[in-house]
């Protein structure tokens, strides 16, 4: 008997933390931590409702307001980039174009899409996204060898370098095209100026504009984009 007493003693000590004296303090213990556990209720006046939903509305204006800044941000480097392009690097994959001719005049019509499979990124940009190469920076602005400009989508011909003068405008010019079908014309009155654009006659890609202020005998100046020509000496 003595020896199971002694044995209950260490268990009776292990147990009593545990064990509440009174009902009362089992309950508050209880309570304290149901309180713990329990989240906090919260209740709104119509006051505070009302600022919530402005705070809300406010932070949802804020971040479509900087997603949208950030997009135009990111469409105008898109553009410094195309412009910025360093034409001599562009190489004209005629191998895997299957449009490419310099003898078949028949008119194509083929979607950006497609397009855009084909042709390298600065040639589609300039070409089929009617962006513009900055000025000085293309390969034939101030070039002047003997031969012949093609389309450098489609291969069309368009001027020779019997027409090509020296422009100060930065960007290749000449004072007439090849033949009637090699250029076309359509009204373009983007970034509030009224201008006439051109565009190759057989694949309706974008080459640049015509003006009036050309030298003889035409008068007429084709400011093209060294991008959208592709050039080959007489041999
Ligand atoms: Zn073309």
């Amino acid at each position: 008997m003595q020896m199971l007493l002694l044995r209950a003693v260490p268990y009776s000590v292990l147990i009593a933390p545990f064990v509440c004296p009174c009902k009362q303090q089992v309950c508050a213990s209880k309570q304290a931590i149901r309180k713990f556990k329990e989240p906090p209720k919260f209740t709104f006046s119509n006051q505070q409702t009302m600022k919530l939903t402005a705070f809300l509305f406010l932070s949802v204006l804020t971040v479509a307001t900087l997603q949208s800044s950030c997009q135009n941000k990111a469409h105008l480097s898109e553009n410094i980039d195309v412009a910025s392009t360093n034409t001599d690097s562009l190489t004209i994959e005629k191998s895997t174009n299957p449009y490419y001719s310099h003898t078949d005049t028949s008119t194509l019509y083929i979607s950006n899409a497609e397009w855009k499979k084909i042709l390298p990124p600065d040639v589609y940009a300039i070409m089929r996204e009617k962006e513009t190469e900055r000025s000085f920076t293309g390969k034939y602005w101030d070039f002047m060898g003997k031969g012949t400009y093609y389309c450098a989508s489609c291969g069309n011909k368009l001027f020779r370098s019997d027409a090509k003068f020296a422009s100060s405008c930065g960007w290749p010019s000449f004072f007439e095209q090849l033949n009637p079908q090699s250029v076309v014309y359509q009204p373009d009155n983007t970034y509030g100026m009224r201008r006439t654009e051109a565009l190759c006659g057989r694949c309706g890609g974008h080459l640049g504009h015509l003006f009036d202020d050309g030298p003889p005998p035409t008068g007429k100046r084709y400011c093209m984009n060294s991008i959208s020509l592709d050039f080959e000496p007489d041999k």
